[in-house]
């Protein structure tokens, strides 16, 4: 193991996502944000989670000379065709909020029976070792659940008050943050990402 930390850039400015992440990976490496580096988002333009993943983490990578580790999610909605997907964070229009989204999704959704609302949240991570990288590591994460007919809860964010988990019974926005995480899709390629980096022995050159 490394005496000190080798640094891995995040291409997020999210400070939950930072933390989830120090958390994860643990001593052997110090997660920075892209926004230190003063890495502007890049556009995104990919029509799957991985080809967006996958610019994202490049283009951190690009712009710091650091490996970076970049994360794409959304949710699928089996009656829409698997939409919003990739479109998830815009679904109600450009700069869309959180709330425009979710009743757009509720409209779409109008009459829709309990047994046809099936849907998930994919989550796509990817780590690059630089923006060449030919062999990126790529984990996945799922959460099958079901889409509720009107909001619940108040935790999480984006689609988590429409997100019916199965086993709890609760929506994702009634789950406390750690109960979340273990279910969650962002959570389990995470610990997929864990592995992956794991198997190749320790950080740093
Ligand atoms: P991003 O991968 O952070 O860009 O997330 C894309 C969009 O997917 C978010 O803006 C949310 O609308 C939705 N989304 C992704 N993960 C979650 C989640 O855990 N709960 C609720 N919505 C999510």
């Amino acid at each position: 193991m490394p005496s000190v930390a080798a640094e891995v850039v995040l291409a997020s400015g999210n400070a939950g996502k930072v933390r989830e992440i120090q958390a994860l990976l643990g001593t052997d490496w110090r997660v920075r944000p892209q926004s230190e580096f003063g890495v502007e988002p890049v556009e995104e333009t990919g029509d799957t989670f991985l080809a967006n993943a996958l610019l994202k983490a490049r283009h951190a990578a690009r712009f710091t000379g650091l490996p970076a580790l970049a994360d794409d999610s959304g949710l699928e909605v089996d009656v829409l065709a698997g939409e919003p997907g990739v479109h998830s964070a815009r679904y109600a229009g450009p700069g869309a909020d959180d709330g425009a989204n979710n009743l757009r999704l509720l409209a779409a959704l109008r009459g829709v029976p309990e047994a046809k609302r099936t849907a998930r949240f994919r989550c796509v991570l990817v780590w690059v070792d630089g923006p060449d990288d030919e062999a990126p590591l790529v984990a996945e994460g799922v959460w099958e659940g079901r889409i509720l007919t009107a909001p619940r809860g108040n935790g999480g964010f984006g689609y988590d008050p429409l997100f019916l988990d199965p086993e709890t019974g609760l929506a994702a926005a009634e789950l406390g943050l750690e109960t979340k995480n273990t279910r969650s899709h962002r959570g389990q390629a995470l610990a997929r990402m864990r592995s992956l980096l794991a198997a190749r022995g320790p950080a740093g050159p």
